[in-house]
């Protein structure tokens, strides 16, 4: 079998990069994880209610809460920020709320939601086979 693109490691950065290629353009994607479980980090990340992103959407202002990479995340921020975010889970029916204290959750508190919609086919089409239970 042959696969234009191979992503290795089946977490949120490898779902996202596949998830991109494969809504962006006609190649074939394969992701590889090494463990039984995908995603496994999202599901336990903010105390199982995954704190998806923050209530800030201006790119400079946003990096300043990254003391290690304020500079370098400028850019990537401008490109991909916390509106993009937002906008690429309402595309795929997850509404996420604001606390009090700007963290941005899916409304329904389960990190099950933001996994879910990363496996679940799309309107542009099915990427994935979605993992056996
Ligand atoms: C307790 C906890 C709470 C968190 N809460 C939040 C939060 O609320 N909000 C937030 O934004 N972030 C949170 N994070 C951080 C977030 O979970 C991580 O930044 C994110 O999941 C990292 O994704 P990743 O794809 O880069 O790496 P990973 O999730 O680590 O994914 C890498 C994947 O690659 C696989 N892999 C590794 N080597 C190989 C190989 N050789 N072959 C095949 N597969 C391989 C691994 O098994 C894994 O599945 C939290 C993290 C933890 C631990």
């Amino acid at each position: 079998m042959f696969f234009d693109l191979i992503v290795v490691g089946g977490g949120a950065a490898g779902f996202f990069s596949a998830i991109t290629c494969a809504e962006n353009s006609d190649k074939s994607v394969l992701i590889l994880e090494k463990t039984t479980q995908l995603l496994q980090k999202v599901k336990i990340s903010g105390g199982g209610r995954c704190n998806v992103t923050h209530d800030c959407f201006e790119p400079r202002e946003l990096s300043r809460n990254y003391p290690r990479g304020e500079k370098s995340l400028i850019g990537p921020f401008h490109r991909f920020g916390a509106a993009d975010t937002v906008d690429w889970f309402s595309s795929r029916g997850v509404t996420l709320k604001t606390e009090a204290d700007g963290r941005m959750f899916p409304d329904t508190d389960s990190s099950q939601t933001t996994s879910a919609c990363s496996v679940r086919p799309t309107p542009r089409g099915s990427p994935f086979t979605p993992p056996k239970a």
